[in-house]
């Protein structure tokens, strides 16, 4: 068999193969913490249907393979975000549709463009695709910077709103013009849209080349389940699901996704506005304890610090995990704290400010 050659001579099979050993395993701390704000998931429950169908499992929900392209969640998702059924497209966890979208529409060597700081999946899932990642600074307020996404004439525009882990939207006017000027697909990834009431879902279903790719494993507080869906023009999407595979979401997640976006839609709403109020209330604690976190508009707080790492770790040793972002491009150090009920962020401040006294 010949494989096809990139244009740096090598086979999509060398390029893999370096890409392999070029990348380093995204393993973020993950020990058991008394109190974890460290992955942004919802930490104020599961939703009641969703639980009690998990509960009330049938034996042929483990023994039976699931529905191959989960139909009755693409019907769910496509009710939840007015769209069609057909503009949907499913995974195991939105990172299975980044992945598979980038295998989609990029061949090795192709190149793929994100904001820097952004997802730190992204140049991982780049490389193990054979794919040349380019980071794009972001600007001083933490907008994206359109005119050096549409240069970099890259294959695939990678844009995450509101953006993880700086938690702030790109602005209407840029991401248009990346939009308008992209030569291949642009993917905008909405992990947290819920949190910031904005979405491009409207411009994904009216273009042809715009993929949305959100989860419910931050708002809808399923990651366990891994549940992540993309919208976008029916052509587009197929694409997606070609290159992901069948059988990606499993029984009982796929019926207890279904019963949370049916029935737990208030309780979803509700937990939405105490993040958001906790949120704000949180930024100003940390504004009073003289830090400068970022404007967020997520379930998450970026806040720069003088060194991520030691007070990261003197926060957990008292029993509260946050995520220390090290040298982050144009930030410097920061730590990523994850919103919650008022009782843990009050763990938060207090353990914060134990950590800055003594680092
Ligand atoms: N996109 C962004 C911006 C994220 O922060 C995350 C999770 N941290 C994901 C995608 C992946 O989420 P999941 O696979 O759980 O849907």
């Amino acid at each position: 068999m010949t494989l096809p050659r990139s244009a740096f001579g090598q086979t999509s099979l060398d390029l893999a193969r370096t890409a392999y050993r070029d990348i380093s395993l995204y393993a973020p701390d993950r020990t058991p913490c008394a109190v974890d704000l460290s992955d942004n998931t919802n930490l104020l429950g599961v939703p009641p249907s969703a639980l009690a169908t998990l509960r009330a499992s049938a034996e042929s929900d483990i023994t039976r393979y699931p529905s191959l392209y989960a139909a009755d969640l693409k019907f769910a998702l496509a009710e939840y975000c007015g769209a069609d059924p057909s503009e949907i497209v499913t995974g195991c966890g939105s990172d299975d549709i980044l992945d598979s979208a980038t295998r989609a529409f990029a061949e090795p060597g192709d190149t793929i463009a994100f904001p820097d700081p952004s997802f730190a999946m992204i140049p991982i899932f780049a490389r193990m695709n054979g794919l040349c990642p380019i980071a794009i600074p972001l600007s001083a307020d933490c907008d994206i910077d359109a005119d050096a996404f549409v240069t970099s004439g890259a294959r695939i525009v990678y844009l995450c709103s509101p953006n993880n882990p700086t938690g702030t939207i790109a602005g209407d006017a840029a991401v248009r013009r990346v939009i308008d000027g992209a030569r291949g697909l642009v993917i905008i990834d909405e992990a947290y849209a819920e949190f910031s009431g904005t979405s491009w879902i409207d411009t994904a279903r009216n273009r042809e080349r715009v993929l949305v790719v959100r989860t419910l494993s931050k708002a809808f507080g399923l990651a366990g389940l891994r549940v992540g869906y993309a919208i976008g023009a029916p052509a587009l999407v197929a694409e997606v699901e070609k290159s992901r595979g069948p059988y990606k979401v499993s029984s009982l997640a796929e019926r207890a996704a279904v019963a949370a976006l049916r029935a737990d839609r208030e309780w979803v709403s509700a937990h939405i506005a105490e993040v958001v109020v906790n949120r704000e209330r949180f930024a100003d604690a940390l504004r009073g304890l003289g830090l400068a976190p970022v404007p967020s508009r997520a379930n998450f707080v970026l806040v720069p610090v003088a060194d991520a790492e030691a007070i990261g770790a003197s926060m957990r040793r008292a029993g509260v995990a946050v995520r220390p972002m090290p040298g982050l491009r144009g930030i410097g150090d920061a730590l990523r704290i994850s919103i919650g009920p008022w009782s843990m962020m009050e763990r938060a401040i207090g353990a914060l400010e134990e950590s800055l006294a003594c680092v």
